[in-house]
């Protein structure tokens, strides 16, 4: 196959249906772990599709979402200070931190600029070398080489009003972590493709024998998705626990080695407190000391930062797979994308949003219009 609409063919996922079908004999209970995975699933209905008692669980797979609320506090009062431009990707204006977002900073005068590159805010630093700018590096291995290279480039160019909030995490450790709970009913996981096409796929075979769990490394698209399912369902159904690579095209095994040295060049791993979950060991980077000079927690004196999430929001045991978005009371009620209360509701990878923008009609009697949310206008 060429072309994307080709990974869509009907014909071919009803025979990759009917073949899950055929191997299945058991219930299953199987992890996604990217929010863009768990979108493409709950759109195409590919959940809906699968044998009773096969079932996919949505994991921490979304940048946003997991974001720690800390972390979001920190933004705001950076993003408050006079003189500051706070350089963000949109989908972090309308997660909620103690009470306010990033919007609520821009109404009130702050200088936030939502960007589509760090790139982007570099240029915005060299322009204006009498602001500081602050760009919002959060995410998974994904974008963590982008925003490495943006600080290697400013340290290159002599750059020095460019700073970087870090708050990247890390896939492996938190398969660890999801394994290691006591409520864990995760039986196998499709690994999340894009990040595997950073770092390749060798941190997974470890994982997969210490906890006896297949891993099948898997696209985004729907046929991507039912190919990683069926293998997954081959693995189970087998008695075996190996990693695979169903995602080849985009995946070498190797990974993207260039990336991965500019990543240990400007970062180091730490210890990462994730939105919803808690803290992880060795699960995420921050700023090596080389490079410390471009960390904008401590270039700002945003250390004492109290924070207070919301009582309703039980996006941290969404975020492991432990309940359903629409099991949440708030959901569709007090919690939607135009007030949400959790990440999980405004990220476009966000599991809540995924229910809310494909499903809420099947578990919500809505209390608000329809056609008003910032995920409906996507
Ligand atoms: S529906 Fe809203 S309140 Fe409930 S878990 Fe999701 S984000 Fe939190």
């Amino acid at each position: 196959m060429k072309y994307l609409d080709e990974f869509s063919d009907p014909d071919l996922a009803r025979r990759l249906v009917d073949e899950i079908h055929a191997e299945t004999t058991q219930p299953w209970a199987m992890m996604e772990v990217c929010g863009g995975q768990t979108h493409s699933i709950i759109r195409h209905g590919i959940d809906q599709l699968l044998p009773d008692g096969v079932e996919m669980i949505h994991g921490p797979g979304c940048p946003v979402c997991v974001t720690p609320l800390e972390i979001i506090d920190k933004a705001l009062a950076i993003a408050e200070q006079p003189g500051v431009i706070f350089c963000s990707f949109g989908d972090m204006l309308r997660v909620p931190g103690s009470g306010r977002d990033l919007f609520a900073i821009k109404g009130a005068g702050g200088d936030v600029r939502v960007v589509y590159s760090p790139l982007d805010a570099l240029r915005l630093a060299r322009e204006n070398p009498d602001r500081e700018v602050v760009f919002f590096g959060i995410g998974f291995e994904t974008t963590a080489p982008a925003n490495a290279m943006t600080v290697y480039q400013a340290r290159r160019q002599g750059i020095a009003n460019f700073s970087l909030l870090v708050s990247h995490v890390l896939v492996p450790p938190a398969i660890a972590a999801i394994m290691e709970s006591p409520t864990c009913r995760v039986q196998a996981f499709l690994a999340a493709g894009h990040v595997c096409s950073v770092m390749g796929t060798s941190q997974y075979p470890p994982l997969a024998e210490r906890y006896g769990v297949p891993i099948v490394v898997t696209g985004f698209e729907p046929l991507d998705i039912l190919e990683g399912i069926r293998r997954t369902v081959i693995q189970l159904e087998a008695g075996r626990h190996e990693l695979e690579n169903a995602y080849a095209r985009v995946v070498p095994p190797e990974g993207n080695l260039p990336a991965q040295e500019m990543l240990r060049d400007v970062f180091e791993v730490t210890d990462r407190t994730w939105r919803g979950i808690g803290m992880i060991p060795a699960s995420g980077w921050r700023l090596s000391d080389r490079y410390a000079d471009f960390d904008a927690e401590t270039r700002f004196a945003v250390g004492d930062i109290h924070t207070d999430e919301s009582k309703l929001c039980r996006s941290g045991e969404v975020l492991q797979g432990l309940i359903k978005p629409h099991e949440c009371a708030a959901f569709g009620k007090e919690c939607t994308p135009r007030n949400p209360l959790g990440a999980t509701m405004v990220s476009s990878e966000g599991a809540c949003a995924a229910y809310y923008t494909y499903r809420r009609l099947e578990h919500v009697e809505l209390s608000q219009p329809s056609g008003t949310g910032l995920v409906e206008s996507r």
